[in-house]
């Protein structure tokens, strides 16, 4: 056969860049729903409320009472790369919000149709505008607001027909909404409190939430746990939270993991800790596991996934053999405590 020429290489448009891009950061509305409760967590907001319709692709709303967006930004907001969290790159490496690469907003722009209302501290009204593709499309509307901001996303993934035949095919995702809002409350429980709080206190209230959100059969068969690694004064890490006793049962394994505060999977971690109950246990039930560790913020690499699901962590092997052996010996003690009752 006759040599082909070779294709010519082109430049996308930026709207093509921008949608793909969008799609690997909002892949499903629990996506989008994860980043904008973080977007209000991280604006400071005690309380907010979400709601959706037809599992997220009809709506999403979520409301906040965090510090506001200025009317001034508010023509950036929805472009990608504006974030009021970083300004150097340097700034990752202590980063404490949730947030910091400006994406998820101008994301959602781009699968959805976005209106925000916002009013700052002092203001006698609020602001409204909405956005398509990173753009303002209106001059922001004085209207009527409370406190915060409330963000709603409309119609998502109007403009990827096959993702949006999958989903509603699937239609799973209002699950998926509630079960990542669970995370989040029995995380958050104290929030707005600072960690130095008397520990009893925050203990017991952790304690409530969960029973709260996944019942009392849940609440009743758990464990606390805490470990810590002090080196000269400074913590190298730091982790407390429950774990299921020898009486509770489950098919799968239910871990709630925040590392520095952010709701993150650790499939290392979790496949750790399940080989420690299947050896310790004589029933093979799954684990429910609550845990919240704290590391130096420099040990924590957040930019390792498109929807920050992940974290890389600097000495991970270190970490898990520690929370192995602690899980492993609060489970023997509760264990032959059982044993122990039993018998009298
Ligand atoms: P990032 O969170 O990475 O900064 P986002 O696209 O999620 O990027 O948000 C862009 C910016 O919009 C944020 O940096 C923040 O300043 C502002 N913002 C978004 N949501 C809220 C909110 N609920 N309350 C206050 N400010 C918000
Ligand atoms: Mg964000």
């Amino acid at each position: 056969t006759i040599p082909k020429e070779p294709p010519k290489i082109q430049r996308l448009d930026d709207s093509v860049v921008n949608r793909i891009a969008a799609g690997e950061v909002i892949q499903r509305p629990v996506s989008a729903v994860k980043e904008l409760v973080e977007n209000s967590l991280d604006a400071g907001s005690t309380s907010v409320n979400v709601a959706v319709k037809d599992g997220g692709l009809k709506l999403i709303q979520v409301s906040d009472d965090g510090h506001g967006i200025r009317y001034e930004d508010l023509p950036i907001l929805c472009e990608r790369h504006t974030t009021s969290k970083l300004s150097k790159y340097e700034d990752l490496q202590s980063i404490k919000s949730m947030g910091f690469r400006g994406e998820a907003l101008a994301s959602m722009t781009y699968v959805g149709h976005v209106m925000v209302t916002t009013i700052t501290k002092g203001q006698l009204h609020g602001y409204r505008s909405s956005y398509r593709d990173g753009v303002m499309e209106n001059e922001p509307k004085a209207c009527a607001a409370v406190k915060g901001t409330q963000i709603m996303v409309e119609n998502l993934f109007y403009n990827m027909i096959a993702r949006r035949k999958t989903l509603q095919n699937s239609s799973d995702d209002y699950t998926k909404i509630v079960d990542l809002l669970s995370r989040f409350a029995i995380h958050h429980t104290n929030h707005g409190a600072s960690r130095s709080d008397v520990h009893s206190i925050a203990t017991s209230s952790r304690m409530d939430s969960i029973r709260t959100v996944y019942g009392v059969s849940v609440a009743r068969n758990l464990i606390k746990i805490e470990a810590s690694d002090i080196d000269h004064s400074t913590s190298l890490f730091e982790m407390d939270g429950f774990i299921s006793n020898s009486n509770y049962v489950a098919k799968k394994t239910t871990m709630v993991l925040f590392i520095n505060d952010r709701l993150v999977e650790c499939s290392a971690l979790k496949r750790a800790i399940e080989i420690v109950y299947a050896a310790t246990l004589p029933k093979a039930s799954k684990p429910f596991i609550y845990m919240s560790i704290v590391l130096p913020p420099e040990h924590v690499d957040v930019n390792v996934h498109p929807t920050k699901r992940e974290v890389s962590l600097l000495n991970l092997e270190v970490i898990i053999e520690k929370v192995q052996s602690v899980v492993e010996s609060k489970l023997r003690e509760s264990d032959e405590a059982r044993t122990f009752q039993e018998q009298t």
